[in-house]
């Protein structure tokens, strides 16, 4: 059967609540006393004062839809079938309270029982030393053994995926749940498994058992008040639930997917550039419309850095499919339309959202004017002397100093018969990169990881040129 978003999330926390927890509203976006993080990412996170004992949560059983952007996920959005900037995760945690046995049972009867899914495309994944878990999966759910992966440490690193730990403190195993979309969906190669980069075997669901204290070097003991914490991807589920493709296809995005395409005038898999921008829009008016409705504004650092990349992105990419003029307060109705259902504060505070959401667009419709009359009197001059290219360092003041894309500067000298010189644009860029490299060993963005810009800021990736061999968008 296909269920809505809307009604998928309300089923998960039914299920849990019928399972004694509490179900709590989500959190903001904006961590709360904590500045290890910029944002908030996992459901767990705006929990973590219950998981250590700091504070004594309402009830030792919670349950919660929580709101999250993954900055480090943007250059995968638009690219693989099952990332986004702004998702929403579910997420049922025990704090000293139940542990594997409960966890791993409520987690296939959620799945299979209350959700119907075929236990043959689900796969288990286990930490590999986790005799336990596989214990657990294979006896008392009875999944056969050879469909459970275990995964192990990197021998060098030392990391797991299936090991959730964070320095020193709690720290412990995971197991995770696998959906396989089928062999459409697969990369071809004989070893695509569980585990593999492509879109066949889909992460759903994690569960993390937080059943030990890490001394930071290696060594753990076992810690007394167990808890589990996990996170499923609402749009994932989705995902498997309604049979779609991809993230962009589930309904509560599709609703604003085809808003694009009525803007815009352009066809929803038609052209894979064009597909990539509109799948880029549909999360970026998300993550941006959360962002504000929870307080963030558009600025030069921090969380705001964030939102106004976001938004310009999201900005740009509507120029590059024709939409003529402000587009983005009319195409977030939609994103509040489709999820006031979970999230009642976007409706009241829509005006303010509409409004942030304009202003930043209208500055950064500004720049590219600015940017427009600067190119056309350089091309002015490179008619006068016959020359046929563009400085690489005109190329990149345009856009270090005036924030005009160079992909637009590119297409607008084309019109005219001119390139610029993409050897030398590039050499600035490195020496600007070094130079913000250098720069962020002195300055503490908030506490966030520095990779956060690197992987926001367009100035340090290849951004939209990178996209001609990229999977997604070559398979459509
Ligand atoms: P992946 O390996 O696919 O990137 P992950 O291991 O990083 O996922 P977790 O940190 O385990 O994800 O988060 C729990 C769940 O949240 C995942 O199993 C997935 O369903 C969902 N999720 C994670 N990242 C995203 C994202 N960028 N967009 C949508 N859903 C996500
Ligand atoms: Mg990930
Ligand atoms: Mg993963
Ligand atoms: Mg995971």
């Amino acid at each position: 059967k296909s269920y809505g978003v809307n009604e998928l999330r309300r089923m998960y926390l039914d299920f849990f609540e019928s399972k004694g927890h509490l179900v709590m509203k989500s959190f903001s976006l904006v961590p709360h006393n904590d500045n290890s993080l910029l944002l908030i990412n996992a459901g767990m996170a705006p929990l973590k004062p219950y998981f250590t004992g700091q504070e004594i949560p309402p009830r030792r059983r919670v349950t919660t839809c929580q709101k999250c952007v993954r900055t480090g996920d943007i250059e995968n959005v638009g690219k693989t079938a099952r990332h986004l900037t702004f998702f929403e995760m579910l997420g049922n945690f025990s704090f000293g309270d139940y542990f594997k046995h409960e966890a791993i049972a409520w987690s296939w009867e959620f799945l299979t029982k209350v959700l119907g899914l075929e236990e043959d495309r689900l796969y288990p994944s286990i930490y590999g030393e986790d005799e336990e878990a596989y214990e657990i999966w294979t006896r008392e759910v009875g999944v056969p053994g050879e469909k459970i992966t275990r995964f192990y440490r990197d021998p060098e690193t030392g990391e797991c995926d299936n090991f959730w730990e964070h320095g020193a403190g709690p720290c412990g195993p995971c197991s995770e749940i696998y959906y396989d979309r089928g062999e459409k969906y697969g990369c071809g190669s004989p070893d695509c498994k569980v585990g593999c980069d492509c879109d066949r075997f889909m992460e759903v669901w994690n569960n993390v058992f937080t059943q030990f204290e890490g001394d930071g070097k290696g060594g753990y003991t076992e810690l007394s008040q167990k808890n589990i914490d996990t996170g499923m991807g609402l749009e994932r589920l989705a995902v498997v639930m309604q049979d779609v493709d991809s993230v962009f296809d589930i309904d509560t995005m599709k609703a604003i997917r085809d808003k694009i395409c009525e803007m815009s005038g352009k066809k929803y898999e038609v052209d894979a550039m064009d597909d990539v921008s509109i799948r880029l829009i549909t999360d970026h008016i998300r993550s941006s419309t959360f962002l504000v409705s929870d307080g963030v504004m558009p600025s030069n650092e921090g969380r705001g850095y964030v939102l106004r990349r976001l938004i310009r992105r999201a900005a740009r990419h509507g120029k590059m499919l024709g939409i003529d003029g402000l587009f983005l307060a009319k195409l977030s109705e939609t994103v509040i339309n489709e999820s006031k259902d979970g999230y009642p504060e976007l409706e009241e505070k829509k005006e303010f959202i509409f409004k942030v959401l304009t202003q930043e667009e209208e500055k950064f419709n500004k720049t590219i004017d600015q940017g427009l009359a600067i190119l056309s009197d350089l091309m002015e001059e490179m008619k006068k002397n016959g020359k046929k290219e563009l400085s690489g360092a005109d190329t990149f003041k345009l856009y270090d100093t005036y924030g005009f894309p160079v992909d637009l500067t590119e297409e607008i000298l084309e019109e005219k018969g001119f390139s610029y010189n993409e050897d030398e644009f590039k050499a600035c860029m490195e020496e600007q990169r070094q130079k913000a490299r250098s720069a962020r060993k002195v300055t503490n963005y908030m506490g966030a990881d520095a990779t956060v810009y690197e992987q926001i800021d367009p100035s340090i990736t290849t951004e939209f040129v990178g996209y001609e061999n990229l999977t997604y968008a070559s398979k459509v």
